[in-house]
């Protein structure tokens, strides 16, 4: 049973990772028109094919959803981002909780070692 699927790893890898971004695009798109319960319902999608299928949620889209309660967080309307000693503190307005993530991104960490 195990065997069936080996061949398809990277197209099922490949097919995941178009439906994360896919799925981020339209939680936003409702996000805007305030029906947070399906962008809740579609950021619940896009984790479970990112653990499924072993793919990584894009660092542009980690920034968008609450780690604690999985919310899709619109700035402005269900979360508020601050910047304090060199963090992007996200306040998440459903679960009460902030998140601290450093204001340089690893990305452009590593392309400044390049560089070097
Ligand atoms: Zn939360």
């Amino acid at each position: 049973m195990s065997r069936r699927n080996t061949g398809n790893k990277k197209i099922q890898k490949s097919i995941a990772k178009n439906r994360i971004q896919r799925l981020f695009r339209l939680a936003e798109e409702h996000a805007l028109c305030d029906r947070f319960e399906l962008s809740d319902r579609y950021v619940f999608l896009a984790r479970k094919l990112s653990m499924r299928y072993l793919v990584p949620i894009p660092a542009k889209f980690k920034r968008r959803f609450c780690k604690h309660c999985y919310r899709y967080l619109l700035p402005g309307s269900n979360c508020r981002v601050r910047i304090h000693r060199g963090k992007i503190v996200t306040y998440c307005r459903k679960c009460k909780r902030y998140t601290r993530m450093p204001l340089r991104d690893i990305s452009t960490k590593s392309k400044l070692n390049k560089k070097c």
